[in-house]
């Protein structure tokens, strides 16, 4: 089965608003066998959405439609599914209630403009909205082709995919799943990972191979096709190529990784930020039940706050600066010792776009992993500004804990242009 997606808003079309709607939607509905074939952005204007709705019946069989079910005046897409079906609105008593009900248990009057939500096309089936008020449309047309509106705001949108429409849509016999492997990788280069699998598996071809690049390592995605002996042998390959670089098949977070890593083994990390200003933490605690391996992390961005909070000598960092292999080797010590944690990981850099020199450049970086062991310093030097800087080198210094859990670590074949400091 074949699905176009329609995202309506004005505000996707002049660059406030990213469409992520259409990128979460088009990955479910892969999941369930059904290929997305184009995406289409219209403004909030009947006659355009209208238009969009048209192709996308001429080239498929399913249209989904996000955005512009709102209370607003410049909610449009209710009206223009009824032009284009040709059908009128009515209020759905039903869904009317519902919606009272929700303001009633929010304690607040509900303003009338709301009860617009509750008119819906002739023929339309409303679809529950467990987390706001808009309910999305099911439209069943005579042809057995399929029309589907949801609400623009993200949540909204995929509790209702979830919760009712993926139900309905495997109902009707959802496709046949392709059969993809991911391979996440991380600390190796695109073009050095292409080099690898192509020599690996050169006697089967390019099909079905691609490589997503990002700040956070390398995704290579195989689809396996029929999966017969030769798809076998053609993943065997690739897998074994990549192996040293790969920390997941399916878990795309490295934090949630190295996570499972620690709390199997029962121990813990703790970091010390400086140029990554949190985001290390940050990433650690969007995993489920980091408090069993998290206990703490500090933001030291100042020298002052490096000094007072971890213990870094004041002497050191007078000596060496604070974007020094010294100075991250003793932040990560002192965020082991502060929250008594098995590992800690530290971060110091220069993410630009000012505040280089000759002898550390904009982009420099040193990070560091506390092990019982030894602590290990790493420098590499990032140069695509300060956003790009902050996500490699939280990558970076995760990448050395991942490959210490596994015990890989002294014996890694680094590729990401990062080299160890030996004090
Ligand atoms: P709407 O359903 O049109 O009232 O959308 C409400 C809000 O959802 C908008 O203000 C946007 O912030 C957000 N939104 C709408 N469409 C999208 C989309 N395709 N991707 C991400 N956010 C969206
Ligand atoms: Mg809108």
């Amino acid at each position: 089965m074949n699905c176009v997606i329609i995202s309506i808003g004005d505000e996707l079309l002049d660059g406030r608003t990213l469409d992520s709607n259409s990128a979460w939607l088009a990955g479910e509905l892969g999941g369930l066998g059904i290929r997305v074939v184009e995406c289409i952005t219209v403004p909030d204007e009947p006659e355009r959405i209208i238009r969009a709705l048209r192709r996308g019946f001429d080239i498929s069989e399913i249209v989904i439609t996000t955005g512009g079910l709102g209370p607003t005046d410049d909610d449009l897409t209710r009206g223009a599914l009824a032009e284009y079906l040709g059908v009128k609105l009515t209020r759905d008593n039903r869904v009317l209630d519902g919606i009272k009900e929700i303001f009633a248990g929010r304690g607040i009057i509900m303003p009338p403009n709301v009860a617009r939500e509750a008119l819906i096309p002739v023929g339309a089936r409303p679809l529950k909205n467990s987390v706001g008020v808009a309910p999305g449309l099911f439209i069943p047309m005579n042809d057995s082709r399929l029309l589907i509106a949801l609400p623009g705001v993200p949540p909204e949108m995929r509790a209702i995919f979830c919760e009712e429409l993926a139900p309905l849509l495997l109902e009707r016999g959802g496709g046949i799943r392709p059969n993809i492997e991911s391979l996440f990788t991380v600390g190796i280069p695109e073009s050095a990972l292409f080099e690898r699998v192509s020599r690996a598996s050169s006697g089967f071809g390019t099909e079905g191979l691609a490589f997503y690049p990002s700040n956070i390592g390398v995704e290579v995605r195989i689809d396996t096709g029929a999966g017969d002996n030769n798809a076998a042998e053609r993943l065997r390959l690739i897998r074994e190529a990549v192996e040293p670089w790969r920390y997941s098949n399916s878990e795309k977070s490295l934090p949630a990784v190295v996570g499972g890593l620690l709390s199997r083994s029962g121990r813990t990390v703790s970091t010390a930020e400086s140029c990554t200003g949190g985001l290390l933490s940050s990433r650690l605690v969007d995993v489920p039940g980091a408090s069993d391996w998290f206990p703490g992390g500090i933001v030291s961005y100042s020298n002052e706050a490096k000094a007072e909070m971890l213990g870094v000598g004041r002497d050191i960092l007078e000596k060496f600066g604070a974007v020094s292999p010294q100075v991250a080797l003793s932040m990560a010590s002192g965020a082991a010792r502060l929250f008594g944690s098995t590992f800690a990981l530290s971060t110091t850099g220069i993410a630009g776009p000012s505040g280089g020199t000759d002898e550390k450049p904009v982009g420099l970086v040193y990070y560091a992993l506390h092990t019982p062991e030894r602590t290990f310093v790493r420098r590499n030097r990032f140069t695509r500004g300060r956003e790009d800087h902050r996500y490699r080198t939280s990558q970076s210094a995760l990448a050395m804990l991942w490959l210490w859990l596994e015990g890989k670590y002294k014996d890694h074949p680094w590729e990401d242009g990062s080299r160890e400091i030996e004090l």
